[in-house]
């Protein structure tokens, strides 16, 4: 069924920032048409159209959130206000290895259903050590456009047992998940291998990930590579400690950079390591409520832009937000700039920007999504601008980054398919996710001795 979106205000974060009445025309999985609802040029052709009134709506790029753990979602409420080390060895990791393949279904599809219903179309994701089909496999069900992959772990302290493995298993397995996943349900799944952070990760896997990396073969639609930088005081000390030099300097001389790189965090980034970051290309994702939880501490997001660092958004984990909401890190994006650079800083258009299109370009799919352009794949969320929370401004930007709320999204394209109607998802049961979920998380917690 193509689809005919009429009346919105469309949004497009094109190059030149248009924003037009128009409307949408979706064909399978792209946008044919946008045009001016005014002048009814819109081709309806003889094939089955659905019909959607956006009157009163924005029709916006889907958000991409570039850094998020759907093996987390069933922890949320249950590691809160410890600092990052503790917060990993007391909770996450334990937790983590208490996982089984069901309990992986029920908290991946638990947090695709939140990211989805609140307009979320493209996510990274890093899975636990173990299971992590069934992570691929919610994502590829769910509709939603994701890289994800295992998380890698040959080293560090307090690693459990169960999430401990040698340096050949990880590598194999990942490149296992990474034969049978990437390109998968029409492309909209790819991989992305994740040694999770330099402290679990020992510097022959990551050099062996730089030579998969740095491959000549390698084209732009090849597998992502995802880990966590820079990301709380602590952590840095520690790291100093034990290597001798901060991680992303000894990721770049171990080969792990470049701009199929995408790190989480950079809280902890000099202005040398921004620099630098820039030159190599190596891409950062800005997680604000994530940093604030556990008191990592905020980044310098026009710092990090001035100097011409590739920046996304992303939720992280519920454990540590405790939301998976678009909404809530593109507003807090925008206001924790104020404080660090002045109020005029990340401005409502940039910060949408920032959630939108740039997340494209940051996970390499700009050429495909993040934008409202005829040709692309219709991947697009419709939201109401007249509720009492976001009236009477006309500004657009304005109500989207500082008024709107997850709630106001009532429609969802991926890849062309409404997989959000009338603020339901189509191919989740809202009920059945929930109960799934909480039975999942208390036998985890069980098993876990927690
Ligand atoms: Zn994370």
């Amino acid at each position: 069924v193509d689809t005919l979106i009429r009346n919105g205000l469309v949004v497009t974060c094109d190059a030149k920032g248009t924003v037009k009445r128009a409307n949408i025309l979706i064909e399978g999985n792209r946008i044919a048409q946008i045009d001016k609802a005014s002048e009814q040029k819109t081709r309806v052709p003889a094939r089955m159209v659905r019909v959607i009134d956006a009157e009163g709506a924005a029709v916006i790029p889907g958000f991409v959130q570039s850094h998020v753990h759907l093996c987390q979602t069933l922890m949320r409420g249950h590691a809160d206000d410890l600092p990052l080390l503790d917060w990993l060895r007391e909770r996450i990791w334990p937790l983590e290895a208490a996982h089984t393949e069901k309990s992986l279904t029920a908290s991946a599809n638990l947090g695709l259903l939140e990211m989805m219903l609140a307009g979320t179309t493209s996510i990274l994701d890093m899975g636990t050590v173990h299971g992590q089909d069934a992570v691929m496999s919610a994502c590829a069900t769910s509709g939603i456009r994701a890289f994800s992959g295992k998380a890698m772990m040959d080293a560090g302290e307090g690693v459990p047992k169960a999430l401990r493995e040698t340096t050949k298993h990880s590598l194999q397995e990942s490149d296992r998940l990474a034969k049978y996943w990437h390109g998968k349900a029409d492309g909209r799944i790819g991989y992305a291998y994740a040694p999770r952070f330099i402290l679990s990760c020992t510097e022959k896997l990551f050099r062996e990930l730089a030579s998969r990396l740095h491959a000549p073969a390698v084209a732009s639609a090849s597998p992502l590579f995802h880990s966590h930088a820079a990301e709380h005081p602590e952590e840095r000390k520690t790291v100093r400690k034990l290597l001798g030099k901060d991680d992303v300097d000894l990721l770049e001389s171990w080969g792990f950079f470049g701009d199929r790189v995408v790190l989480a965090h950079g809280v902890q980034l000099t202005e040398r390591q921004m620099k630098r970051a820039a030159e190599l290309r190596t891409r950062f994702v800005h997680c604000p409520s994530a940093n604030l939880k556990l008191g990592s501490g905020i980044a310098q997001v026009h710092k990090m832009q001035a100097l011409g660092m590739q920046l996304a958004l992303g939720a992280d984990g519920a454990p540590c937000n405790n939301t998976m909401d678009p909404w809530v890190e593109m507003r807090s994006a925008a206001l924790l700039s104020k404080i660090t650079a002045g109020t005029t800083s990340l401005a409502a258009e940039h910060a949408f920007r920032l959630a939108t299109i740039e997340g494209a370009k940051t996970l390499g799919i700009a050429d495909r999504v993040g934008s409202l352009e005829v040709g692309k794949r219709a991947d697009l969320a419709i939201v109401r601008l007249d509720g009492a929370h976001a009236e009477p401004s006309d500004n657009v930007y304005s109500k989207l980054v500082y008024a709107c709320r997850s709630t106001d999204v009532t429609d969802v394209f991926i890849d062309g398919n409404a997989v959000v109607r009338s603020r339901e998802h189509t191919l989740l049961d809202n009920d059945r996710v929930v109960h799934a979920a909480r039975a999942a998380s208390k036998q985890q917690r069980d098993r876990a001795g927690l």
